[in-house]
């Protein structure tokens, strides 16, 4: 039986993988952009709206840009010191998912790309 923790953490779920994505400063924020029914997720979760997230950086270091994609890049632009030629896989903005992949991607050696 899902308990009232269960409800919480999907709502929080639902809302993230829907709400709109922005930023607000220097601040990653999900906000409602006028839809009631997130709107009315919001308000249950009691959130503002907008609402500043912490988390879901791209994981290149220095970085603050959300992650809304995920692709291939080398290890040592998240870890600085790691040996180039390791190739990660994981979350990316848009900018640095682009810089690897997609078809504008720069040739990289380290990632197996013609140079
Ligand atoms: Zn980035």
């Amino acid at each position: 039986m899902p308990t009232i923790a269960d409800y919480r953490e999907a709502l929080e779920d639902m809302v993230f993988q829907f709400a709109y994505r922005s930023m607000k400063g220097e601040h990653r924020i999900l906000h409602a952009g006028g839809l009631s029914a997130l709107e009315h997720a919001f308000r249950t979760l009691g959130w503002t709206d907008p609402y500043i997230v912490s988390d879901f950086a791209c994981e290149i270091a220095g970085c603050e840009q959300w992650c809304s994609c995920v692709g291939p890049y080398p290890r040592s632009q998240a870890k600085p010191g790691l040996d180039r030629k390791m190739i990660g896989f994981g979350y990316l903005c848009g900018t640095h998912y682009f810089t690897w992949s997609g078809p504008a991607a720069k040739p990289a050696a380290d990632l197996g790309r013609a140079q």
